[in-house]
């Protein structure tokens, strides 16, 4: 006590002793900081800092036990022993060093904690050993202390060196916090930016996820604390899995397409760019996750629209070309039969004229619905049905070791489309066409096959008594034909190379001319005169009708106003014309232009255009009535031949078809019949013009069934306009000469 007062009575060593003391105490909070800032960082830099905070430690305690020593001891010897002092520094250093390589990595482990404890207070321990063993009572004596260095001269050593270790340790912590402290603010800065990134960012090691900003999270569902850690593979659904896994072990470098899994299942498809990055000082892969599963629907979408029906949901033709090009593939491989059945509703422009486009819509929905389920219940789900356009659909049957089954199927189709259809409140019947083609046999190739199957749906189509043909050769020829008449047929049109002739109709007593009816006649240098029986459907097909029949009303209007004021000029018109032209409008203006009196004129109609009782037709009708034209049903006895039509629609006139009148001498019961409709259109005050007379048996009982008007080869055939007028002419004279 004596010595340590005695030492602490010099003044300068008191200050050295002082300072000594607060430097070496100084030493271990700096310690502690570089020790954090260790623990902050990874590799080699950890471990610089690590060997730093463990010198400035060891160097602190150290100083401490040495100051202890030299004060209590009172003893300058130590320094005697440089090389035991040295050691005890070292002990002291090694010790900190492993205690604090153990808790940087503790990981909060209490054994790792005492253990680094433990080896603390053991270098602790082995320091004060090795430094007593450089004390003097151990040493050997020496000679005076003259020439020893004094307390002051160890202190200022120890001071020095202490005061160095602080200084630099001190600069180098502070230099080194406020980089991190910039650091940190950089990252704050940079974790911004990726979070204000519209694309998810994930930085990952081996696929285990070490960062992400929000846009991921938000992308994958999972909240920051959740993907963090865990493995890229947990939010990807198990198809993408394999292209994931090939990605992680080969050099990313394009942009992979994947499915993300949310977590209430709903997937997302997702395009990928990665790269590899530094993260942590050590390699990583980022990865830049943009959610394309709009894109991808739109473009699906598209693809959707492009190949299907927006209507009725079925492949188009474009996809049924496709699929049918895979059938018969497969059916060539298997030397099997491919039936293609194409499809055609009757008369359905007719629907659409009648009920509206929209109630048209609706029967073809119906319609698709109803031929996919009976091609699906017939093929066991192996047929395909498509829509070509229109109203034509084609269903591909799958391959079969018969043809045969093909017109069977068929006919099952066309029975089931037979059925009502419930339209709008409305019960609508239709009929329907089918061709047949089968490859080998009609063809090999998708192109040749639908050519052969459209081919015998041509003919279908103007079949009236099968609704269903097979594809036969001929028919290419004849179809061929038949395309070569349409285009002269437009060509006539424009060049007005058509010809209107007039057949005389007369009144019940044979010699009365009361008025002609317009008949087309078509003549062709090469094929001669082309029945209207055969040109008028194709007009009506070609949307020439519209144009043509134009023509003929125009036609025989002029000619009628130059006949006498007696005389009557019956035009026919199309069903078609009624859907097509606005009709009332063309007979206004025709009558206008020609100045013929709107009661000179007749208008005949086929029970086409009434089909079912619309509203449309009835309008069109009453307007046509309202502008004082005459009405004739025509061809009455073919067709539905409905006496109802009559009391429903404003007509005039009846026409008895002249298959009826032909009948007539040879079958008692079409006498009859003539007889009563005859009898119902005088009670409904309507006029009664037998058609086709060619005999004077025909003319006798048309007389007595009372008929108002007779046309037929016995008393007239359809002749030329001069004919006509000439005709004309003659009556004139005889009946002047008869008065
Ligand atoms: P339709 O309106 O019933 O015309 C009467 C048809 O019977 C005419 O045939 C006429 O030549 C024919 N015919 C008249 N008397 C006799 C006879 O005693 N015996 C025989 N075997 N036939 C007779 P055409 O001129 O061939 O016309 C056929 C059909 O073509 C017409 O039947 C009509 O529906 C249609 N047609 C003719 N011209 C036109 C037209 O300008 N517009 C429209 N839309 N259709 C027309
Ligand atoms: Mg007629
Ligand atoms: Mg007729």
């Amino acid at each position: 006590m004596t010595s340590l007062i005695a030492t602490l009575t010099s003044d300068r060593d008191l200050l050295l002793s002082g300072l000594s003391l607060v430097v070496s105490i100084a030493l271990c909070p700096l310690a502690l900081v570089m020790f954090f800032r260790a623990m902050a960082s990874h590799g080699r830099l950890r471990l610089a800092w690590l060997l730093a905070a463990a010198t400035a430690f060891g160097a602190g305690i150290w100083g401490l036990a040495l100051l202890s020593h030299v004060l209590f001891a009172a003893t300058t010897r130590l320094a005697e022993a440089p090389l035991l002092l040295g050691l005890s520094l070292v002990e002291a250093v090694t010790g900190a060093l492993g205690a604090f390589s153990l808790w940087s990595r503790s990981h909060g482990q209490p054994s790792f904690i005492m253990l680094g404890g433990a080896m603390v207070a053991l270098a602790v321990v082995a320091m004060h050993y090795t430094g007593l063993a450089a004390h003097p009572v151990l040493l050997p004596p020496v000679g005076t202390g003259a020439d020893l260095p004094g307390i002051a001269q160890i202190l200022i050593v120890l001071g020095g060196v202490a005061l160095l270790i602080l200084f630099l340790g001190a600069v180098v912590t502070v230099v080194d916090v406020r980089f991190v402290l910039r650091r940190a603010e950089e990252a704050q800065r940079l974790r911004q930016l990726a979070d204000s990134a519209f694309e998810g960012l994930l930085i990952h090691r081996d696929g285990i996820i070490l960062d992400v900003n929000t846009s991921l999270t938000a992308l994958v569902g999972q909240p920051r604390e959740v993907l963090i850690g865990a493995h890229i593979l947990d939010f990807i659904a198990l198809s993408s899995h394999a292209l994931i896994r090939e990605r992680l072990t080969t050099k990313p470098s394009r942009i992979d397409e994947f499915e993300i899994v949310l977590p209430d299942g709903t997937r997302r498809v997702a395009e990928v760019l990665s790269r590899p990055i530094l993260h942590g000082g050590r390699p990583a892969t980022v990865a830049a996750v943009r959610d394309i599963s709009e894109r991808k629907q739109a473009a699906a979408r598209i693809e959707h629209l492009a190949r299907h029906d927006p209507l009725t949901g079925l492949p188009n033709r474009v996809k049924f070309l496709a699929l049918l090009k895979d059938i018969l593939a497969r059916a060539d491989q298997a030397e099997a039969f491919v039936g293609l059945l194409v499809l055609d509703i009757d008369r359905f422009k007719f629907v659409n004229g009648l009920y509206g486009h929209d109630a048209g819509d609706r029967l073809l929905r119906a319609v698709a619905r109803r031929l996919a389920s009976l091609v699906k219940e017939d093929t066991h789900d192996q047929g395909l049905v498509a829509r070509l356009g229109g109203d034509e659909f084609a269903i591909a049957l799958p391959p079969a070791r018969q043809a045969g089954i093909a017109a069977t199927i068929a006919e099952r189709l066309q029975a089931a489309l037979a059925n009502p259809f419930e339209i709008s409140g409305q019960s609508v019947q239709i009929s329907t066409r089918v061709g047949i083609a089968f490859a080998p046999q009609h063809g090999t190739t998708v192109a040749a096959l639908v050519n052969s199957a459209d081919t015998a749906l041509f003919w279908a189509k103007r079949d009236e008594r099968a609704k269903t043909r097979i594809f036969e050769p001929a028919m290419e020829s004849e179809l061929q034909l038949r395309r070569r008449m349409e285009r002269d047929l437009r060509l006539a049109v424009q060049n007005h190379t058509f010809k209107v002739h007039y057949q005389p109709i007369y009144a019940i007593d044979g010699r009365t001319l009361v008025g002609f009816e317009a008949l087309l006649r078509w003549f062709q240098k090469d094929l001669g005169w082309t029945a209207p029986s055969r040109f008028i459907p194709l007009a009506e097909e070609s949307g020439m009708i519209g144009p043509l029949g134009r023509l003929v009303l125009e036609t025989a209007c002029a000619e009628a106003a130059d006949w006498p004021e007696a005389l009557h000029v019956a035009v026919n018109l199309s069903p078609i014309q009624f859907q097509t032209d606005d009709l009332v409008a063309t007979v206004t203006e025709t009558l206008a232009r020609t100045k013929l009196a709107p009661a000179r004129l007749e208008l005949e109609i086929t029970e086409g255009v009434l089909i079912d009782d619309t509203e449309r037709a009835r309008a069109q009708l009453m307007a046509l009535k309202a502008l004082g034209v005459r009405l004739v049903l025509d061809d009455f006895g073919t067709g539905y031949s409905s006496l109802s039509y009559l009391g429903r629609f404003p007509f005039d006139k009846l026409k008895i078809d002249r298959s009826f009148v032909s009948r007539l001498a040879d079958d008692a019961g079409a006498a009859a019949i003539v007889r009563a409709i005859s009898a119902l259109a005088h009670s409904l005050g309507l006029a009664v013009t037998a058609e086709g007379v060619e005999t004077t048996a025909q003319l006798e009982l048309l007389r007595d069934a009372r008929c108002t008007e007779l046309q037929g080869f016995l008393l007239g055939r359809p002749m030329t306009a001069s004919a006509a007028a000439r005709l004309i002419r003659q009556q004139r004279k005889m009946t002047s000469s008869a008065a």
